[in-house]
């Protein structure tokens, strides 16, 4: 796969990876808030269980009990906290509660009415109801609730402060001379007395267990997780996948360019280049030439009486003895020549460094080489050729006419000879 693509896959990996875990994040989150709420909507319950019993014993059985004293048929001071007591009715109702949830496998809930001055000790507030209860009766306005660690575990707290004293509540939490004297009988004169009118006596303390339910919301947040990693890993897959075949089509389609490059440059018998790389680097040469001022020469080369050669062996044999003739030339230049297949039977050689006179010395060079080499079948071959030397501000056309014409005039001049053009016209 190419840097790029690596770096663009490894890039989309870093905002995978970075995804994941802003979405574990945001799970565990949700799952956290998803506890609390849960937690809440069962303290309520509680709470509201806990406000049922509360009205029952007020409207119904105190009402039932102040109207059968009224009618002379329970005495006057008639106390049982098993009928009377809403604090004690709730929580004998919750115990019960809790030892249905217990049996089901459920965890019990926390409840109690907590006070500073409880008529019953088991109702004393600890530590922390104290301080949530001198919070109401500062002012705080509302329920008070908090998620507290104990035990190891995680815990909703709700706290509701029960109703102000009011003038009823002073009855039996006013002065203990004034109290019934079954509750005095009960609980005796020194507990649960000598409240103040409008304070806050008591509140509402529920904990409900969150352990259970972070852990339900934590086994759907990882089933979650699971198939959002399962989902995530395919579809990096299968861009990965996508990008790989992607590069793979890429490269193909780059080595095709490549080769099409080249074979637009190049003589396919010969392998030599073909006019139109040549002339191309022909610019390239002549602009380096005239930029450092050095000399530049071409040859042109034409195999003699090369008709005759396809007519007696055939066409194949002559174009391989186009071939060999081209890998004889090649092997005789140096390495900053540069040789084209023109085209037939003639090439064309550019001469770096050489003048008018150097470019004839190497062009007659080649010229003896051929002439020494036998190329079977054939018995004899020659070739003529035509030099000229480059004129700054010539025309590339004209220079390789002027070569042409030399060439010309070495065939005239009997073939198998070097000629050399004069300079062109206007530079004398
Ligand atoms: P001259 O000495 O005047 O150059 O004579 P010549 O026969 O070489 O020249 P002419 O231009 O009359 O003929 C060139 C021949 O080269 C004609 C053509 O059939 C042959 N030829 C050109 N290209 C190819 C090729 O690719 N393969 C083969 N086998 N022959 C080719
Ligand atoms: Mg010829
Ligand atoms: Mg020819």
């Amino acid at each position: 796969m190419s840097q790029k693509n690596r770096n663009a896959m490894l890039w989309l990996l870093l905002v995978f990876c970075l995804a994941f875990i802003g979405l574990g994040w945001q799970f565990s989150v949700r799952s956290e808030n998803y506890a609390l709420r849960e937690a809440e909507k069962q303290a309520i319950n509680v709470l509201l269980a806990q406000r049922a019993v509360h009205s029952y014993v007020s409207d119904m059985q105190r009402t039932e009990i102040y109207r059968l004293q009224g009618e002379g048929k329970l005495p006057a001071d008639y106390f049982s906290p098993q009928l009377m007591s809403r604090t004690y009715i709730a929580r004998q109702i919750m115990e019960r509660l809790n030892g249905e949830r217990r049996l089901r496998g459920l965890a019990p809930f926390y409840f109690k009415l907590a006070s500073g001055n409880p008529r019953n000790p088991i109702n004393l507030a600890d530590a922390y109801e104290l301080r949530v209860l001198r919070q109401f009766n500062a002012g705080q306005r509302g329920d008070f609730r908090e998620v507290v660690e104990q035990d190891g575990e995680k815990w909703l707290y709700l706290a509701v402060p029960v109703q102000a004293n009011s003038a009823n509540c002073m009855k039996c939490h006013g002065q203990p001379d004034q109290a019934p004297a079954d509750l005095l009988r009960l609980y005796g004169d020194t507990a649960g007395f000598n409240e103040r009118l409008g304070e806050t006596r008591a509140l509402i303390s529920i904990r409900v267990s969150m352990s259970e339910i972070l852990a339900e919301g934590r086994d759907q947040s990882r089933v979650l997780m699971l198939i959002t990693g399962l989902g995530m890993t395919a579809v990096y897959l299968l861009i990965l996948g996508f990008m790989r075949r992607l590069d793979l089509k890429h490269r193909i389609i780059q080595q095709q360019n490549v080769e099409l490059e080249r074979l637009a440059v190049t003589d396919p018998l010969t392998g030599l280049l073909n006019r139109l790389g040549f002339l191309s680097a022909l610019e390239s040469r002549v602009r380096e030439a005239i930029r450092y001022g050095t000399p530049l020469a071409l040859a042109m080369v034409d195999i003699d009486h090369f008709k005759n050669i396809n007519d007696q062996h055939g066409h194949s044999v002559g174009d391989a003895v186009l071939k060999s003739f081209s890998d004889l030339l090649l092997g005789k230049l140096r390495g900053a020549d540069v040789i084209c297949r023109w085209g037939g039977e003639e090439f064309l050689i550019l001469l770096p460094h050489q003048d008018a006179s150097g470019g004839a010395a190497s062009a007659e060079n080649l010229r003896l080489a051929l002439q020494q080499t036998r190329f079977a079948p054939v018995d004899r071959l020659t070739a003529s050729f035509g030099v000229a030397a480059y004129h700054p501000g010539e025309a590339l056309q004209d220079w390789i006419a002027r070569t042409d014409q030399a060439l010309y005039a070495a065939k005239d001049a009997g073939r198998n000879r070097v000629s050399v053009a004069p300079p062109p016209r206007a530079a004398g």
